[in-house]
């Protein structure tokens, strides 16, 4: 009950400064800069380091090339590792379709449709750092679902036994996950309380299901809040009391990203959104997400920005020439703007045209190498 009185959807839309055709969205991300990013905890980079150097040397070599050497057997895939990324904006999986919620029938065809079109599911952590770990010529999609409703996780008894049901977002995921194992599982859950998921006796057993699966639980604040109505301590406390009550159900869970419920981006204080505490408990965000409406950067990128990330709805309804469906035409149609992997999580590969947009710290233990094209 508490859940529906504060519920968003409408809420959500439209973000009008992101809110424009795919074509349009070409010229407003030119002059969308302003890199506000973390930086990988050291040992994070040793590890990956130490992994770098215990390749043999004449692999290395072998995989390098020389500065502007075409490969064969990469060029057949056209790798673009500084390409476009979608992360797509899910609401409520449930009946009847509307602009903010999918039914279990069309998100399944979502799923379908990506793999068919050789999208695979990264987690959105590991596309902020960097992390995209995918065969070559296939691009990464990252799935996300704000709210928490019903329809995202929702267990049935069945016999004693308690399992999602069939037609919740997990139960669709994990199912298509076993017919396509190469898709991959993974996506992020922006909840907020006290009733995530809407079925209050099992709260700590679906946090803990979706930890356990790889799955991601993000900050939607602690009551679904406007941040850009809030002065700097009310900002801390939204987001600190969510973090807090994620690890009362989850001890030492880390909750390291943000969806601004509503879009609501304050003014000021900007930098609360990836830091602060309240009371003691502190809480750190590596991705700050926004509502709208086109796709965002790899971390190699320049125009990556940590706390900017925008997201595409998932929708067919009300989604003003950028929804997922319009965007997907759009990378069939100007597959150069797409990431493409090139196979190997230790190279950066892009086209030559791309270098000066390469983002040097981004890239951390790997390597960026550029083709002529
Ligand atoms: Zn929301």
């Amino acid at each position: 009950m508490l859940a529906t009185a504060v519920s968003c959807t409408a809420d959500h839309y439209p973000d009008l400064e992101e809110n424009s055709s795919p074509t349009d969205q070409r010229e407003l991300k030119e002059d969308s800069g302003n890199n506000n990013n973390y930086e990988i905890p050291e040992n994070e980079q040793e590890k990956h380091a130490t992994e770098r150097e215990t390749m043999p040397e004449e692999e290395k070599g072998a995989a390098l090339g020389k500065p502007g050497t075409i490969l064969p057997e990469l060029m057949q895939h056209k790798p673009n590792e500084l390409g476009e990324v979608m992360i797509l904006m899910y609401h409520e999986i449930g009946y009847p379709e509307s602009a903010w919620r999918r039914t279990p029938e069309n998100f399944r065809l979502d799923l379908e449709n990506l793999y068919e079109q050789g999208y695979r599911a990264i987690s959105l952590m590991d596309l902020v750092r960097g992390n995209i770990d995918i065969p070559a010529g296939t691009s990464p999609v990252v799935l996300t679902f704000d709210d928490g409703n019903k329809g995202n996780f929702y267990y049935l008894e069945n016999n004693g036994e308690l399992e999602p049901a069939p037609d919740c977002a997990v139960a669709i995921m994990e199912k298509f996950y076993q017919e396509k194992p190469d898709f991959g599982l993974a996506a992020t859950f922006f909840i907020y309380y006290p009733s995530p998921f809407r079925q209050t006796q099992y709260i700590e057993k679906k946090l803990n299901y979706l930890a356990t699966r790889g799955f991601e639980i993000g900050n939607h604040t602690f009551g679904h809040t406007n941040l850009a109505q809030l002065n700097a301590s009310e900002i801390q406390r939204e987001l600190a009391q969510h973090v807090q009550a994620t690890q009362e159900y989850l001890p030492g869970y880390e909750v390291n990203s943000l969806a601004l419920p509503y879009g609501g981006f304050p003014r000021e204080n900007q930098e609360l959104l990836l830091e602060g505490s309240y009371e003691g408990v502190a809480y750190r965000n590596e991705a700050v997400l926004l509502v709208g409406s086109n796709p965002g950067f790899p971390p190699f990128h320049q125009k990556f920005n940590s706390s900017r990330i925008p997201r595409i709805r998932a929708s067919e309804l009300e989604t003003d020439g950028v929804g997922l469906y319009d965007w997907l035409e759009y990378f069939r149609q100007n597959p150069h703007k797409r990431y493409i992997s090139d196979g190997d999580p230790h190279y950066v590969t892009a086209p030559e045209t791309l270098r000066e947009f390469l983002r040097n710290e981004g890239l951390k233990d790997k390597e960026a190498r550029f083709y002529l094209n």
